[in-house]
């Protein structure tokens, strides 16, 4: 991508409305945009990000076994009477009626929804274990929208929702996303602890929130300082061993690790000193096992197999790749801007013109900039006429890993020099060593 045919509208001043740093360093990169409270377009740079999230998440649920599908945003309030929600849900949900006057919502979560398909057309145990997930936007009217993309009205989630004949299978379901879910978040260069939480609306009674530290996090939570070296499962893990991957989760919920909700003070403080880890987090994912809270009020039944029919025992399972964005930039930045872990990249490279309309030196970054792209490296070049050290500030506030400078100097030696992002280091180099080291 050339910067001068990009849409980029990187800001110089920082933004007074925004209190935290992932809030500002979004809003100074040009990445969003906010259009009303709590509600925000994504500008190009922040839609891949964004759609780079999507991508690990998306790979890490197939890997479990889920299935993708795709819900509307817009649900009939009758599903939610069926369940017992519609009321019970007050002011966060958006109520709307369309031109016949039939009540209608912007959905907030998708159980109802999930349990008529499944209704629908599930009449056999023998098609379970069943999960299937969408990523979609959500609409809560949150009291306090605020921080930006981290607590927003409209915000992307990532749900899962798993069907099971009895609780056994559906611990077992539940264990999978929560290694799903370990995976994710480590794939996105977060450190996640789960942590005991309140199932709150969701009903239910087993119920995992997965929460990265952050001094702006809006939880205040408390674990083992160990969690924080846990090596995380492979790729190869098997999802279909059952003792497996229960073993998996009884090592992740082994040490200490609650939210203030959950927290036990005086359990807390058995802890040995050194491993007390007393923090602020924020959520960046969720799960519940709830039985049969909805399939029994909805009628979500399967044959048992002995005549009879019993309803379906369910989860679900919520990421926010919207609020993954900021949480990442969170854990993620210094003073000159983001860096990005190179998993979730806008760029993997920029290109630096450090010397706008010279030929020697324009015909040097064209040559790398085809060279990059022919291997399929996603790369900015940076060819605006302005002087370096804006195009310096501008590579280091959008986070790019990988910043090639050329310029008349370097290249009298035949050199271009490569920076690496995250800790600054420089190296010189011909451009195509260049080519090399950043198609690695
Ligand atoms: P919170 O306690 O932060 O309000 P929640 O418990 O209401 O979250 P869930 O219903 O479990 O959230 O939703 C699943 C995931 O969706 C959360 O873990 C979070 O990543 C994301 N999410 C929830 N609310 C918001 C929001 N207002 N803005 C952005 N992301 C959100
Ligand atoms: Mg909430």
């Amino acid at each position: 991508m050339r910067l001068s045919r990009y849409f980029l509208p990187i800001l110089r001043e920082t933004p007074k409305e925004a209190e935290i740093v992932s809030h500002r360093l979004m809003l100074r990169a040009g990445m969003m945009r906010q259009e009303a409270a709590g509600i925000y377009a994504f500008l190009p740079l922040g839609l891949r990000v964004l759609q780079k999230i999507n991508a690990i998440v998306r790979e890490e649920q197939n890997r479990s076994g889920a299935i993708e599908m795709l819900m509307p945003t817009i649900q009939p309030a009758d599903l939610w009477r069926e369940s017992g929600r519609y009321e019970a849900y007050g002011k966060e949900m958006l109520r709307i009626k369309d031109r016949h006057e039939r009540d209608m919502l912007f959905g907030p979560t998708n159980e109802e929804m999930i349990t008529e398909i499944f209704r629908a057309y599930v009449r056999s145990y023998k098609d379970l274990p069943l999960n299937l997930y969408h990523i979609q936007w959500k609409f809560r009217d949150e009291v306090r929208p605020r921080f930006g993309l981290m607590r927003g009205r409209e915000f992307l989630m990532k749900d899962a929702y798993s069907f099971d004949r009895d609780q056994a299978g559906a611990v077992h379901s539940y264990n999978k996303m929560f290694v799903a879910y370990l995976r994710t978040f480590a794939r996105l260069g977060l450190k996640s602890i789960p942590m005991r939480a309140e199932s709150g609306p969701i009903g239910g009674n087993l119920s995992h929130e997965f929460i990265i530290l952050a001094d702006t996090g809006e939880s205040e939570v408390y674990c083992h300082k160990d969690y924080l070296d846990f090596a995380v499962p492979g790729a190869d893990v098997n999802f279909d061993n059952i003792a497996g991957l229960q073993g998996i989760v009884d090592k992740w919920t082994s040490l200490y690790a609650a939210t203030s909700e959950k927290h036990d003070a005086a359990n807390f403080a058995k802890l040995p000193a050194d491993k007390q880890v007393s923090a602020r987090g924020i959520e960046v994912g969720h799960i519940f096992y709830f039985g049969t809270k909805y399939s029994e009020p909805m009628k979500a039944v399967v044959a048992a197999g002995d005549g009879s029919e019993k309803p379906v025992h369910m989860g679900s399972y919520g990421i926010g790749p919207s609020r993954l964005v900021a949480a990442i930039i969170e854990a993620s930045h210094d003073e000159a801007g983001i860096i990005w872990p190179e998993a979730v990249a806008p760029f993997h490279a920029a290109i630096l013109n450090l010397k706008q309309g010279d030929a020697a030196t324009d015909a040097a970054c064209e040559q790398l900039y085809r060279d990059l792209s022919a291997k399929g490296v996603e790369v900015l070049y940076n060819d605006i006429d302005e002087r370096a050290g804006a195009k310096f500030a501008a590579s280091d506030l959008i986070g790019v890993p990988w910043q090639v400078m050329v310029g008349p100097r370097g290249l009298a030696d035949g050199k271009v020099e490569v920076k690496k992002r995250a800790d600054g280091s420089r190296e010189l180099m011909s451009p195509a060593a260049a080519l090399d080291r950043l198609s690695r």
